[in-house]
């Protein structure tokens, strides 16, 4: 058998191969997997968050609280003063009082903020709860799925084996420099072998220029397409 016939029939092979295998990537099965697989990691992401921002929170009730503490020795302090030496003037008074209105303002300020920290976290809690409830769900789903997934890709991938063994098989006969040239043009053609129509390739349906239509005119059974870069064959 000619190598042009060779490398055709190896082709039709290769590519019945590489059909088989973007089949079982697409198939229904894997891609409901890979969603609820993307859903989960989704949800462990949103929790881990959420987790890191209470844990900020508690950080920050932390300092409120020191500073809530500290301003009540303050007020304790001027309040005593107070006591112990009453303002002798207006002037005085005033000033004192003005202090006390002062702490008093930024008391409620870290209250208010404390109060705002403990409703987020509640509300955290609540949509940490949503989110375990539906990704226990999920959960179950994905794995039942899984298994009857790796069952059907266990034979998927059966049959995919023994359409490249057949296609390996076709290429005991074919030169190795033609079936490396194979290879090479596949990393960027996906089928790397065109039939010449008239003066045309059949890969990329541009006319060929004279130079390679001479040299296939004169018993060169294999050529290159200048467009496309697919090995042109004339059979
Ligand atoms: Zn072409």
């Amino acid at each position: 058998m000619e190598q042009t016939e060779l490398l055709w029939q190896y082709q039709e092979a290769d590519m019945a191969a590489d059909a088989l295998e973007s089949e079982i990537k697409r198939s229904p099965a894997r891609l409901a997997l890979k969603k609820n697989r993307e859903f989960l990691v989704e949800q462990q992401n949103a929790v881990k968050r959420m987790e890191e921002e209470v844990a900020e929170m508690v950080d920050r009730v932390d300092v409120i609280k020191v500073a809530i503490t500290r301003m009540e020795e303050q007020l304790g302090t001027l309040t005593k003063r107070m006591q112990d030496a009453p303002p002798s003037d207006l002037a005085q008074a005033q000033e004192m009082a003005k202090d006390a209105q002062r702490l008093l303002g930024d008391l409620s300020g870290f209250e208010q903020e404390m109060q705002r920290i403990q409703q987020d976290a509640a509300d955290r809690d609540r949509q940490e709860k949503d989110i375990r409830v539906k990704y226990a769900k999920v959960k179950a789903e994905y794995d039942q799925q899984k298994i009857e997934y790796e069952a059907l890709y266990k034979e998927q991938m059966k049959g995919l084996d023994e359409k490249r063994a057949a296609a390996e098989a076709k290429t005991k006969d074919i030169e190795p420099a033609l079936l490396a040239k194979y290879q090479q043009i596949k990393q960027h053609c996906s089928r790397p072998v065109a039939k010449l129509y008239g003066d045309q390739c059949g890969g990329c349906n541009m006319n060929l220029p004279q130079a390679s239509l001479r040299s296939l005119k004169n018993g060169n059974k294999i050529t290159e397409c200048e467009n496309c870069g697919r090995m042109l064959i004339q059979m």
